[in-house]
């Protein structure tokens, strides 16, 4: 079936894409691809390297010298949108080829096929509505400034969502004129290579999106440590994105750093339990709490804490892990690697009480990597369930007294990513929007749907820089002044 899904794209899953051409990586290697929802292997990928890196960023650097890097912003844009248009029509076939790579649920996955489309569009809108401004200055002078792209960018990308990441940081950077590298997660790399060639098709020129799958410390650290880039986005773990900002920083390259996060939702005791429940529940087990957004920690304040947690409880019961094309629920997660570092966890938890856990369905294959999801209660504060990010279906109540207590927990960890705030009083929703130490604060909701318009980035170990919306468009430009003196 998973050769079916790749022959739609017409590439070979064990080649990198460098500049024009589908190739084998300089050294021949190969890595196996697993199915997390059975065990079985998928396919081969290319493991690429320093000499495919190499090659990549000369035909990057190529590109945008002699072609992408000299397109009008309306070329850009219409290159773009036909992208946009040629994803969606892809719509059934990627979201198969993620949810059998990633494990991913389809429904899940035919939103990250969206969410993909949409930031093409968005970024294909963008593309020619960016502009500098001009500076009042002194008489005899006119001062203006410039948004010039790099150049050659580098583009690491995770396991857990990779068509929104590489939309929103390979959108945002096309978008602007730089010729690309991407380094998609080993793990998970089939819809990388599918979204080339379908920028191909699109017209994108040779060698302004190239593609080199591979191991992290292989092709990622030679991608991030090269002298030929002039920016790195990183979305990631925290120990890697450590490693791959001293590499580029070495080479005094501009690094976006997304990691991860301990995200808290604050359920205060007037709000509206039943409009919270969805998203207290969802916004945890969503790509079995693979999400660097997931709502890990729930924070109730104790005149609700027994009626939410009953509540989040029942329909944690009801929950089921289970083959990621049978679209339950949860899937698996994506390796068994990622299922024993949650398992382990679990084991912490050990102290702690359950408040309900769900289940894993029945005949799902015994070599899916499949975690039942677990609701804990009563959790203190500064327990490791509380403090560290699992990333896996596990979530923590968490009961506080009053809005001050509510604040002190809900930035007490090392994160500061993303964070909700349930509570039907207007001055305490602007109190709590200030007060909460995130990048991205929601009223009564949590993640908005996801907008590729909302500027996304944390604070502290969560990272630093923004992605998506406009925010992207600044980060992928390097700002020039002109001031011309005429007298
Ligand atoms: P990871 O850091 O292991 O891998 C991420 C990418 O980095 C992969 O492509 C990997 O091959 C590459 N890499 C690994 N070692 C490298 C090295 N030495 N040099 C350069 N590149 C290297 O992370 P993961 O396990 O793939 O993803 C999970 C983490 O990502 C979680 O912590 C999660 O919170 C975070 N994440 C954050 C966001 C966000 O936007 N903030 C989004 C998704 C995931």
């Amino acid at each position: 079936m998973t050769s079916d899904v790749l022959a739609a794209f017409d590439i070979a899953t064990d080649h990198c894409l460098i500049g024009a051409h589908w190739q084998a990586p300089a050294g021949g290697g190969r890595l196996e691809l697993i199915n997390p929802s059975d065990g079985s292997t998928l396919c081969e990928i290319a493991a690429g390297g320093a000499t495919d890196i190499d090659l990549a960023v000369a035909a990057a650097r190529h590109a945008f010298e002699h072609d992408w890097g000299r397109t009008t912003a309306l070329q850009r844009g219409r290159v773009l949108s036909r992208l946009g248009a040629l994803v969606m029509a892809h719509i059934d076939t990627l979201a198969r080829l993620e949810a059998l790579d990633v494990g991913k649920p389809l429904a899940q996955a035919r939103a990250d096929v969206v969410a993909l489309a949409r930031y093409m569009e968005f970024y294909a809108g963008a593309a020619d509505k960016l502009h500098g401004q001009t500076i009042p200055y002194q008489d005899g002078y006119t001062v203006y400034t410039l948004r010039e792209p790099h150049g050659v960018t580098g583009h690491i990308v995770p396991w857990n969502y990779p068509m929104q990441i590489i939309g929103r940081s390979v959108g945002a950077a096309l978008s602007t004129g730089n010729a690309t590298v991407l380094k998609p997660a080993e793990e998970a790399c089939l819809t990388a290579l599918a979204f080339a060639a379908l920028a191909r098709e699109a017209g994108l020129p040779d060698g302004a999106l190239n593609v080199v799958p591979g191991l992290g410390q292989d092709a990622g650290a030679a991608l991030a440590g090269h002298r030929g880039i002039d920016h790195l986005s990183f979305t990631g773990s925290v120990n890697t994105g450590r490693l791959v900002q001293q590499a580029a920083g070495s080479n005094v390259v501009p690094v976006t750093l997304e990691l991860g996060g301990k995200s808290p939702q604050v359920v205060f005791e007037d709000a509206d339990l039943d409009a919270a429940l969805p998203f207290l529940v969802g916004a945890g087990i969503q790509n079995a709490g693979q999400t660097c957004s997931a709502s890990s920690r729930i924070l109730v304040h104790r005149d609700v804490h027994a009626r939410v947690r009953d509540m989040m409880a029942a329909r944690y019961r009801e929950l089921r892990a289970g083959p990621a094309l049978d679209d339950l629920a949860l899937g698996p997660l994506v390796s068994s690697r990622q299922k024993q570092i949650v398992e382990t966890f679990l084991q912490q938890g050990g102290d702690l009480s359950v408040a309900a856990r769900g289940e894993i369905a029945t005949g799902a294959p015994a070599g899916g990597a499949y975690v039942a999801p677990h609701l804990f209660d009563d959790v203190p504060a500064g327990h490791p369930l509380a403090q560290s990010e699992i990333f896996g279906p596990v979530q923590v109540i968490i009961p506080f007294d009053d809005e001050a207590h509510a604040v002190e927990i809900a930035n007490g960890t090392e994160y500061g990513l993303v964070a909700a705030v349930w509570t039907a009083n207007g001055a305490r929703q602007m109190r709590m929007a200030k007060a909460l130490r995130a990048g991205q604060v929601f009223i009564n909701n949590y993640g908005a749907g996801g907008g590729v318009e909302l500027p996304f980035g944390g604070r502290g170990l969560s990272g630093h820089g923004r992605e998506k919306g406009f925010e992207a468009l600044y980060a992928f430009t390097s700002l020039k002044t002109v001031a011309a003196a005429h007298g």
